[in-house]
């Protein structure tokens, strides 16, 4: 049984940079161990720019040994009466929820974003997504056809086998727990794969689920690079599913890897999304929700309203309304309970935010607030930290407003009418949410049919229920997660026709 332990005190070695560090480990067969070449990634602390843990740097032979212990733990595990499988999953989501303080002090350290909200967002949706998937695999159905007294058709749906799972570091704990959970409770063992870059929650999702009583080989968690460990899940020949989120360029290397060895793929990537804003709507919480949607999570959730696009008649009003409550947030340690913004997730992706912030220059936007670094003094000097930024006077096609930049940096932008809202709304090549605040009826069921987007918001953002179809259109993704059809994903479906005349 694993001791209940936290962070700071498991697993420390003297490591290369002369301190403590935790060494993180693999998860397979039910147990911790190293990686088989002795490789470690350094993982950085980014409100703090500081090396403050060390993880697997896994290749294809640790890959190796995971998918063959979840191939022989599948055979019990797929057949394992439902109610004591839902009954295991149940205990994961409640241990979650007693570590939850350790759980999301852990995502803050790694990933940057405010306690706060890895305590209030984060780790319960972890728990929901547990308790959510243990419960419904207990009220899955199936269909029958029946043809007219000739014969009677019914589905069958099995688990897929072994299942990859690959997950990225905006939401860590709260994505990889929405793939793993649905995969699990459909009857599928597990390879998963966190993102290097944030992998601590779901090394102690390991300790949890050692504590859980999950047979050893049904969830195996390697950790390492995409490139490395991330495509030898993908391509190994033994794993039949693969439910990937990510960038859509990932996605799409993904896709030319598993397509050509039907592998069933559920993809979810990125986004560009638009929030729009008609005169009619209520004026101040559509202000507090944009700028919500607009800067929740660094602007780091696949979600995030990045396009605003307000009609013309309150377009001043509301960009100073806007502005004035986005330039209010404060950015600083995530630590600490006052700062609404945390920390980018790494140098790379502040250079690249950065970089995105320059261009918007180049293509004429001006900046109405933020567009900088900020260097807390004090323990967060060497962290990335980005004011939000609000930019305006861009053209709706440029690739300011058409690439996606996942960070605190929005447009904003007037429109004339519902056609042309529409028109720029769909003009990226991303498809994955929308929001619309209108207070007219019509408008808002016009507006969200016309919409390209796997989700539609009318007078609200990121409000969730688990039992709809999560995903998106055009390159947002392929498939969709949330509800039946995450378990379904995870499933075969097999039609007996039985001849009755
Ligand atoms: P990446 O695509 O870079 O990585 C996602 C995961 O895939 C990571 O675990 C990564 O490992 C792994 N990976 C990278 N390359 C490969 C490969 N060749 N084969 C297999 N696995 C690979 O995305 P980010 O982590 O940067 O996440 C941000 C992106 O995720 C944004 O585009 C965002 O929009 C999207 N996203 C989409 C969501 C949705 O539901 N549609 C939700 C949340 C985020 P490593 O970290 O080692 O590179």
């Amino acid at each position: 049984m694993a001791s209940p332990s936290t962070v700071s005190n498991k697993n420390m070695l003297s490591g290369k940079h002369g301190k403590s560090l935790m060494y993180i480990r693999n998860f397979i067969n039910g147990s911790h161990c190293p990686p088989l070449s002795g490789n470690y990634i350094d993982n950085v602390d980014p409100s703090t720019g500081n090396v403050y843990s060390c993880i697997p740097d896994s290749e294809e032979t640790d890959v190796q040994q995971a998918v063959e212990s979840a191939r022989t733990a599948f055979p019990a595990w797929s057949v394992m009466q439902k109610q004591k499988r839902s009954a295991i999953l149940i205990r994961i989501s409640e241990l979650i929820r007693d570590r939850t303080e350790e759980l999301a002090l852990a995502e803050t350290v790694d990933n940057g974003k405010p306690l706060w909200l890895s305590r209030s967002v984060d780790i319960p949706r972890a728990v929901s997504n547990f308790h959510f998937y243990a419960t419904a695999a207990l009220h899955d159905w199936t269909e029958t056809h029946n043809m007219e007294g000739t014969a009677l058709n019914y589905t069958l749906r099995n688990p897929v086998g072994v299942a990859g799972c690959i997950s990225p570091w905006n939401l860590p704990l709260y994505l990889f727990s929405w793939k793993v959970a649905p995969a699990l409770a459909s009857g599928c063992t597990v390879v998963a794969k966190p993102s290097e870059v944030t992998p601590m929650t779901a090394y102690l999702l390991s300790e949890i689920c050692m504590d859980a009583g999950l047979p050893p080989g049904v969830l195996n968690i390697v950790h390492g690079y995409g490139h490395k460990a991330g495509m030898a899940i993908v391509s190994h020949p033994e794993i039949a599913a693969v439910s990937f989120t990510g960038g859509t360029r990932t996605g799409e290397i993904i896709s030319r890897t598993a397509g050509p060895m039907f592998k069933k793929l559920s993809l979810e990537l990125g986004g560009k999304n638009p929030t729009i804003v008609f005169a009619d709507a209520d004026f101040d919480k559509a202000v507090h929700t944009s700028v919500r949607a607009a800067f929740s999570n660094q602007g780091e959730i696949c979600l995030c309203g990045s396009r605003i696009f307000v009609e013309e008649s309150i377009y001043k009003k509301f960009k100073t309304a806007f502005v004035k409550e986005s330039a209010r947030l404060k950015v600083g340690d995530p630590l600490l309970e006052e700062s609404n913004i945390g920390a980018i997730v790494s140098d790379s992706h502040m250079i690249k935010i950065l970089s995105y912030i320059d261009l918007a220059k180049q293509e004429g936007g001006e900046i109405l607030c933020g567009g900088n670094r900020v260097q807390p003094k004090g323990r967060c000097e060497g962290g990335f930290f980005i004011e939000p930024t609000v930019i305006e006077n861009l053209d709706a096609y440029c690739r300011t407003n058409q690439e996606e930049i996942f960070g605190p940096v929005v447009s904003i932008i007037p429109f004339r009418s519902q056609e042309e809202v529409i028109t720029f709304a769909n003009s990226t090549q991303y498809g994955l949410a929308a929001s619309v605040w209108t207070s007219n009826l019509k408008t808002a069921h016009t507006v969200a049919a016309a919409l390209q987007s796997g989700i539609v918001w009318i007078n609200c953002w990121l409000l969730r229920d688990l039992r709809t179809p999560f995903g998106g259109m055009k390159n947002s993704g392929v498939g969709r997660e949330g509800g039946f059809e995450a378990l379904r994903f995870f499933t075969e479906e097999k039609n007996v026709c039985i001849r009755l005349k």
